[in-house]
């Protein structure tokens, strides 16, 4: 078994994202600019837009944060996106999930500017990865394949399974899968919760990708000998043994199904790491203006 270690490869990511932006600054140009947008107060939240800024700084990129309060209505919401759509010096624009019940994520996705949309969920962007055009690759499943590519997986004639039909993972993993790519060419099985004998298809992937957000969901006996498993969950449990009272888990049940895989993600430390890279990833492609709107 060997483990696809997300934090180092996202590690080397961000050294050649720094690279580049040494060389964007060198030539007169600013440093890439990414903003990301907090609604309300949720712990989860306001630690993964930490861990963003956190990774812009370390790539030499400029950031920053609108915090707005968890009753601002949408209308404030959507002003806010607009004013930044206009600003020309801001490159990538975020606007952190989940948004308080009363505001409209399909609304506020699509009010972001496609050009500045880095966490590719508009759906222009996600239109024109279907058609295979240049686009920002929506964040976490572009991270997957680039660490795929990274580790030399091999991916092409094999039936890959996902787990999970969201917006932002599932359904573009499964694209995505399928593209004639170098990762990908695989034959994509898609289920979610009305799929019946999941374990029997499970048990079928050659390359199982997860993400339900149901933590150890997936058992040893679910999981084919040799596969490929990629756990994208990433659930707050509580613990008596953390200092923060709480520890993250995946949806795979790591320590019995590692021994099964050929390749493995961990958690944490896998898919995370690589989401951030890709979101570096798409700014510094916007701030060198290299995606048509
Ligand atoms: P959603 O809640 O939007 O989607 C969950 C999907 O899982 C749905 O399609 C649902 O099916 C399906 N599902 C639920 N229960 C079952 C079941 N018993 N059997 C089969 N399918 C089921 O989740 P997200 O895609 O947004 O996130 C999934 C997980 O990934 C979460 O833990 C989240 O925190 C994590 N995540 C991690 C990221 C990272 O960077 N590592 C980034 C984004 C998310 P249905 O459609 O029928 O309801």
């Amino acid at each position: 078994m060997e483990l696809l270690d997300g934090k180092l490869i996202a590690n080397i990511l961000k050294d050649e994202i720094a690279q580049e932006v040494t060389k964007l600054v060198a030539n007169g140009a600013r440093k890439p600019h990414l903003v990301a947008i907090l609604v309300g107060e949720n712990g989860a939240s306001e630690t993964y837009v930490n861990a963003k800024v956190k990774a812009c700084e370390r790539v030499g990129f400029d950031s920053s944060i609108v915090r707005l309060d968890a009753d601002a209505s949408e209308e404030v919401l959507l002003k806010e996106v607009q004013k930044i759509n206009k600003n020309p010096e801001i490159d990538g624009l975020i606007v952190q999930l989940p948004l308080p019940k009363h505001i409209s994520e399909t609304k506020v996705t699509e009010t972001i500017a496609p050009e500045k949309d880095v966490d590719g969920f508009h759906p222009i962007s996600l239109g024109r990865m279907v058609l295979n055009l240049p686009t920002y690759l929506p964040a976490t499943p572009a991270g997957i394949v680039e660490l795929l590519d990274r580790y030399d997986v091999e991916t092409s004639g094999k039936h890959c399974v996902v787990v999970g039909r969201s917006h932002i993972v599932g359904s573009p993993m499964s694209i995505l899968m399928a593209r004639n790519t170098k990762v990908g060419n695989c034959t994509v099985t898609l289920t979610h919760s009305r799929t019946k004998k999941l374990e029997e298809i499970t048990r079928s992937a050659d390359i199982l990708i997860v993400a339900l957000g149901k933590p150890e969901f997936v058992k040893a006996h679910m999981v084919k000998q040799d596969a490929v498993v990629v756990d994208v969950g990433i659930t707050r449990v509580k613990s008596d043994k953390t200092k923060s009272g709480w520890k993250l888990k995946g949806d795979v049940a790591f320590d019995e199904v590692a021994p099964k895989c050929s390749f493995i993600t961990p958690v944490p430390g896998g898919v995370g790491p690589m989401t951030i890279s890709s979101l570096l990833k798409n700014t510094l492609l916007s701030a060198k203006n290299k995606i048509p709107s």
